[in-house]
């Protein structure tokens, strides 16, 4: 004998009634079936809408039923039934839809819903699909047996969620079940206490129901048809890339569903343990995939976490008070109350200090506990023993399960590790003794986030994901954006990194997509779908999405955007930037920005404020961790103003055309007079001066200029451009007399014994920099481990592609963490 239990997805229609009456039709010839059905999908919360708007004198409740009639109607139908077939079910669904409204019609005269009227209304939704699906199976000529649950399962009168009487039950069962026959059809669901009044087994029962037949019929199996591969690693509806558990033991499908597994009603597991009997939970719209298979004999497999589960929307209760400690009963009196008032505890601590307990609870129960709890300590409230019940909302319930758990050390700390990366912080835990489940309340605004971060960590998912916000379309941004499209599928394969764009946006428009921007498309994503939203809204925005790894990437040159830096990191948000401001404002700014990103560990990297895509900055913060000494550094650090006086010196061009150039080409700054007035140079040096550990701000920095006063004030590129062709003929007469010299231009930046300069020089041919092509930048730098011969680092110090190469290491280093 095997019992299947069908839910309501898998009896929604007449086709998913067709596909269950294939699977019954299959396993009856191998072994007889008991099928235990559930209300087609969503009527039961219909026949709560209609009787809580029938008891609150809405009218709009005769709509709902008329849904209800409807969804029925339409159902039947749908299946081409005999006349004989047709009328039968007609009349024995008519006399239970007409009841239905006369009961709603007396709720709403009367204005009152008792629990025992609304168990008998919630009832209709099985009565109904029960007659339904038997009419259809023996109109596919199944010979099939109706038997109603009512008659069976005796229960008390506690009507939403009634306590079974296993031993009337069981005998009433084997009395009413035919050993020999096929095929036998109940509702799930309902049952009737024992002075004959409805009761239901709780919403989800209909698995119960099946559960029960199993035990009293020592039934080979019982099978849970619903909508999902079985039990999964977590809720499919809040995590990605799910996979199926192809089996565990009873515990763990106990503790599971406990938590939140909704895919399985927790009472289920009971009957089904104590007899032994496998519970298989498999897909009624993939029928060939086995599920899982619960019972005693799990398989080894690699997954020592099983599951990870969460409830919302719970209420944390604590209670506290000087006058618990060492005072025996006090936990005693606490859960008499509580129980007394049939408030269900989900989880508990209290510390071994035993000042506090706190407790989690459905939110529903909130102040019915803070009542008995009032009272059962009234006493010691007054005398102000114990404080007044304190009670948080807001908040869920997240649970870690799995038997091989208790046999590994370090999942608790990379629990928290994992969380402590993503800012999640945890509000209270618990672990019991056997170790086969760790859990504990966060914020539910992080809910979601928690359940995907654990699953990435616990569940060795194929990539890490994570999620990049790119703030500039320019240049850089464009680059970065192309790099990141070509690479994204190497990411994947070669290292396990799913780098997703969630959001792009320029200084008019931005476009946001949590689930990832198609990159191919991405001008024609911020063009049709891309809002104007303020800098505070898309921070808002990006704190609001709270999604896991999440990276700020800046490639603008904006100071209003490096204002947000602060607020993301202490939202455990990553920043990676190309502008310099951030880094090269007050030295306060600065330090506020490395203590952020400490606090909340999260990174703040800026290898691109100088250099482009060389390795600069971090070299110098290596060399600072290892203990080195920074005495000196000598640079050339301006690819544009190198670019500029490279075409004037080697290949005599002017110098308004070289400018023109270097911008034309991406070599400059959005405004080329940063580059021209030396002040992107300053604020470079000033950053790496930083990373040595001097205290400076750009006032410490002696500029001396190569331009005339005032050539730099202008309102535009070209009013700038008409400015430096005045100085052509200078450049000129100045550029044969250097030539005649043998020396060349650099624009120099030097930190020599904490002091900083940036100006123009004349270098010969004995320099390291003379050689330099193009955009390149130098860097020389005398430590107390390079003490006579400098380290060097050289290349190209600008364009588009070393420097979005460079932003990309950055994002790519902080992902791989
Ligand atoms: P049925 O109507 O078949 O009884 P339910 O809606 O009660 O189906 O349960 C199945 C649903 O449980 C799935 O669609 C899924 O969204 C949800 N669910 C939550 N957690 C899990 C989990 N760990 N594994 C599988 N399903 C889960
Ligand atoms: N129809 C009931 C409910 O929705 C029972 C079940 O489907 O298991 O809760
Ligand atoms: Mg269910």
């Amino acid at each position: 004998m095997v019992v299947m239990k069908f839910g309501g997805t898998s009896v929604a229609n007449s086709a998913r009634i067709h596909q269950l009456i294939d699977i019954v039709r299959n396993h009856s010839n191998e072994e007889p079936v008991v099928v235990v059905v559930s209300a087609l999908s969503g009527i039961t919360n219909l026949l709560e809408e209609a009787c809580q708007k029938a008891a609150n004198k809405n009218e709009a409740y005769h709509s709902t039923l008329d849904t209800i009639i409807r969804r029925h109607e339409e159902c039947i139908g749908s299946f081409p039934f005999s006349p004989a077939i047709s009328s039968e079910l007609i009349a024995q669904i008519r006399e239970p839809l007409n009841r239905l409204g006369i009961i709603c019609r007396g709720l709403s005269l009367v204005g009152d819903l008792t629990l025992k009227t609304k168990a008998h209304i919630m009832s209709f939704g099985e009565l109904l699909s029960s007659r339904i699906i038997n009419a259809a199976m023996k109109s596919s000529g199944l010979d099939v047996i109706f038997i109603d649950s009512r008659e069976m399962i005796v229960t008390d009168n506690h009507f939403m969620s009634a306590r079974v009487d296993f031993e009337e039950t069981n005998w009433r069962i084997k009395q009413h079940v035919d050993l020999n026959a096929r095929i036998h059809i109940a509702p799930g669901y309902i049952a009737r206490s024992d002075s004959g009044e409805s009761t239901t087994l709780g919403r989800g029962g209909s698995d119960y129901t099946a559960a029960i037949f199993a035990g009293a019929l020592d039934a080979s199996r019982l099978e849970i048809w619903t909508d999902v591969n079985g039990m999964l690693s977590a809720d499919p509806k809040l995590v990605r890339d799910t996979i199926t558990i192809p089996t565990m033991s009873y515990e763990e499908a106990m503790e599971l569903s406990y938590f939140g597994a909704k895919v399985i009603y927790p009472p289920t597991i009971q009957p089904a343990m104590a007899k032994q009997i496998p519970i298989v939970i498999k897909n009624s719209f993939e029928p060939d995939h086995d599920g899982t298979t619960i019972s005693n004999k799990p398989d080894k497999d690699s997954h020592f976490v099983k599951g990870l589960t969460c409830i919302q929307d719970i209420a944390l209760v604590t209670l506290t008070g000087s006058g618990m400690i060492g005072v025996p009963g006090i936990a005693q009196r606490l859960f008499h109350a509580l129980s007394e008032a049939e408030i269900n505890i989900l989880f508990i601590t209290q510390s071994s200090s035993e000042h506090t307990i706190c407790f989690v609870i459905n939110r529903q129960d909130d102040e019915k506990a803070r009542r008995v709890m009032e009272t059962a300590y009234e006493f010691e409230i007054k005398l102000r023993k114990i404080e007044p019940i304190h009670i948080e909302y807001d908040l869920a319930l997240v649970a870690v399960v799995g038997d091989s758990m208790r046999e590994r050390s370090g999942i608790a700390g990379k629990l928290f590790s994992l969380l402590g990366e993503n800012g999640i912080n945890i509000r209270a835990i618990a672990q019991g003794s056997t170790e086969r489940n760790i859990s504990f309340v966060v914020n539910q605004h992080n809910a979601t986030k928690t359940l995907n971060v654990l699953h990435e960590g616990f569940f060795l998912s194929k990539y890490k994901t994570v999620h990049l916000y790119l703030l500039g379309t320019g240049n850089v941004g464009a680059t970065l954006i192309k790099q990141i499209a070509i690479g994204q599928k190497a990411f994947k394969e070669g290292g396990s990194l799913d780098l997703k764009v969630c959001g792009i946006a320029n200084s008019k428009l931005t476009c946001l997509d949590p689930l990832g921007i198609d990159l191919d498309h991405w001008e024609s994503c911020l063009a049709n779908q891309g809002k104007s939203l303020s800098l505070m809204d898309l921070k808002n925005e990006i704190k609001q999405f709270n999604l896991r790894n999440s990276i700020l990437v800046d490639v603008t040159a904006s100071e209003e955007v490096s204002k947000i830096y602060n607020d993301l990191l202490a939202s455990s948000v990553h920043v990676v930037t190309a502008n310099k401001i951030a880094a090269s404002s007050s030295y306060e700014d600065y330090r506020q920005l490395k203590e952020l990103s400490a606090q909340h560990n999260v990174r703040f990297l800026n290898e691109t404020n100088v250099g482009a895509g060389l390795p600069i900055i971090k070299t110098i913060r290596d060399l600072v961790l290892t203990g080195d000494r920074i005495h000196r550094i000598q640079a050339v650090l301006s690819g544009s103003l190198n670019y500029i006086f490279d075409r004037i010196g080697s290949d005599g061009v002017s110098f308004s055309t070289a400018v023109t150039e270097a911008r034309e080409r991406g070599y400059t700054e959005p405004n080329p007079a940063l580059d021209l007035s030396g002040k992107d140079v300053m604020r470079k040096i000033l950053i790496l001066s930083r990373e040595t550990g001097l205290r400076l701000e750009m006032d410490d920095i002696r500029n001396k200029s190569f331009l005339p006063d005032g050539t730099l004030d202008s309102n535009s590129w070209e009013e700038l451009l008409g400015n430096l062709k005045n100085l052509d003929d200078r450049f000129e007469k100045e550029r044969i007399a250097l030539a005649a010299e043998n020396k060349r231009w650099r624009y120099m930046a030097t930190l020599d014994d904490g002091h900083v300069a940036t100006g123009l020089e004349e270098i010969d041919s004995t320099h390291p920099a003379y050689h330099l092509k193009g955009t390149d930048n130098i860097i020389l730098m005398w430590t107390d481990r390079y003490e006579h011969r400098p380290m060097v680092i050289a290349g190209a110090g600008a364009g588009p592609e070393v420097t979005a190469s460079g932003v990309l290491a950055d994002v790519i280093s902080i992902s791989n963490v």
